[in-house]
Formats: structure tokens, C-alpha cells, sequence
């Protein structure tokens, strides 16, 4: 039944753009469609484009408990700006303590097993949490922004998680995406104007030279292949 659907609203939306998708899923899914936003640029637009057009998606995000200042200091401005409310998602405290104590506090650097558990236990049960009970998530990925996002859809099954995932500014390259963000003086991290084009968490992010790739300061101690959380991970 999924890939039917899945099929439908795919035609549906060739050529479409990133509001019009939007503006579908939501008629589609109605109230069980949600909105993951990482707070990076790609989702400061669709954050944007939802709460100008007021479509009914509710929006949050993780806190992994690590992230940089800025980070934070963007949750409360673009709530302000837009007047809206980001839920927060925070790990399971019990969890947390086990694996911080049992592994140490940056145990992430030691092993890409130790990286995993960090992101299991930060980010993808919260994420599990967050989107129980909806039928679909936005995500704010582009196809430009890594080896391992090249062969996306604009909708598809998310098999990890079990609902389907839609990604509206997957065809989105850079440059686009960078004027579409100063036209509308969309709030956004200020680190990315000290050379973070991508952001996580504070001890696993850093800035890059020009030239690198943007995904170059994220877990720069791993290969390529290997840095995705989990968040997105197919099949
Ligand atoms: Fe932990 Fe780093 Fe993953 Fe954040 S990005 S959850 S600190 S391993």
C-alpha cells in the first residue's frame, strides 16, 4: 500500500517545489507528518517555508545534550522570529548515564562502535521517540551534500524507522539554497559564517578549509562511507 502511495505522490511531485511538496504531504498525511529539523541551513528553510505558509506539520529537534552554544541560541530565535514552538527531544537519561559512565564522557573519538553507541543512544532513540505514531517525516537533506545521499527520492520508504520519509530540497544545490536563506533573512547558525557549512554536535563537528567537502568536518577521523548517525541510514 506504501509503495503505491509512495509511487502516487512521487509522480505527483516531478518538478514540483519544495512548498508544493510540502503543502502535498501535508494534505496527505494531515496530522501525522512531522518535521525533524537538525537546525541547519536546509532545515532553517523548510522551517521557513512551513511556518510562512502555516502548514499544519508540527517541528522539533534533537538535543543531544552536546551541541554548540549557537545551536541553542538558534532554537530560540527562529521560536521567536516565526512564532513557533521546536519541540525538543532529549536522550533517556538513564541510558545516557550508563554509557557515559560505562565508556567515558568523549568515548566517540576511540572507536566508530563507541560513535555509534554516542548517536544510538543521542540521537536515533530520541528520533524513534519523536516520530511514533506519524506516518511521515520531513527531513531537510540535498543529494549535493554526500557519497551516501546520491541515490535518494524525493518520498520514499524509511525502512529503519518505518514511515515514509520526504525530503523537499533534495534537488537543491548550494548556491540555492544560500540565496534562498539571505532573500528571506531566514535565521541560521552563526557558525557557518566561520567555515561550518555542517553542523552536529560540538566535540564531533569543525570547521573546514575552502574546497573541502561539506561534509568533511563531521567524524573527520572516519572515512566517507561510514559518517552517517544512523538518522538516515537506508535499508
Ligand atoms: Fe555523540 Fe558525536 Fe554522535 Fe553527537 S555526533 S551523538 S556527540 S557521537
Amino acid at each position: 500500500m506504501y509503495k503505491e502511495l509512495i509511487n502516487d505522490i512521487n509522480n505527483q511531485l516531478t518538478g514540483s517545489s519544495a512548498e508544493e511538496i510540502i503543502r502535498t504531504c501535508a494534505e496527505n498525511f494531515k496530522d501525522k507528518l512531522v518535521f525533524a529539523s537538525s537546525l541547519g541551513l536546509e532545515d532553517q528553510a523548510i522551517t521557513h517555508i512551513i511556518a510562512s505558509n502555516n502548514f499544519p506539520v508540527s517541528i522539533f529537534t534533537l538535543d543531544t545534550g552536546r551541541l554548540f552554544y549557537e545551536s541553542y541560541d538558534l532554537i530560540e530565535k527562529t521560536e521567536s522570529k516565526y512564532k513557533i514552538k521546536i519541540n525538543i527531544f532529549s536522550p533517556n537519561t538513564n541510558k545516557l548515564q550508563e554509557l557515559v559512565n560505562e565508556k567515558g564522557i568523549n568515548m566517540f573519538y576511540y572507536s566508530i562502535e563507541n560513535r555509534k553507541a554516542c548517536c544510538e543512544v543521542r540521537k536515533i532513540e530520541p528520533l524513534q521517540r519523536a516520530l511514533k505514531g506519524n506516518n511521515a517525516w520531513i527531513c531537510g537533506l540535498r543529494r549535493e551534500q554526500s557519497v551516501t545521499r546520491k541515490d535518494l527520492d524525493i518520498i520514499e520508504w524509511d525502512e529503519n524507522n518505518g514511515l515514509i520519509k520526504v525530503n523537499p530540497l533534495l534537488n537543491w544545490t548550494e548556491n540555492q539554497l544560500n540565496d534562498y536563506i539571505k532573500t528571506n533573512k531566514i535565521p541560521y547558525n552563526t557558525l557557518h559564517d566561520n567555515g561550518f557549512p555542517s553542523i552536529g554536535c560540538a566535540p564531533c563537528t569543525r570547521a573546514i578549509a575552502e574546497g573541502e567537502d561539506i561534509r568533511a568536518g563531521r567524524w573527520w577521523w572516519e572515512s566517507p562511507e561510514t559518517k552517517e548517525c544512523g538518522l538516515h541510514k537506508r535499508g
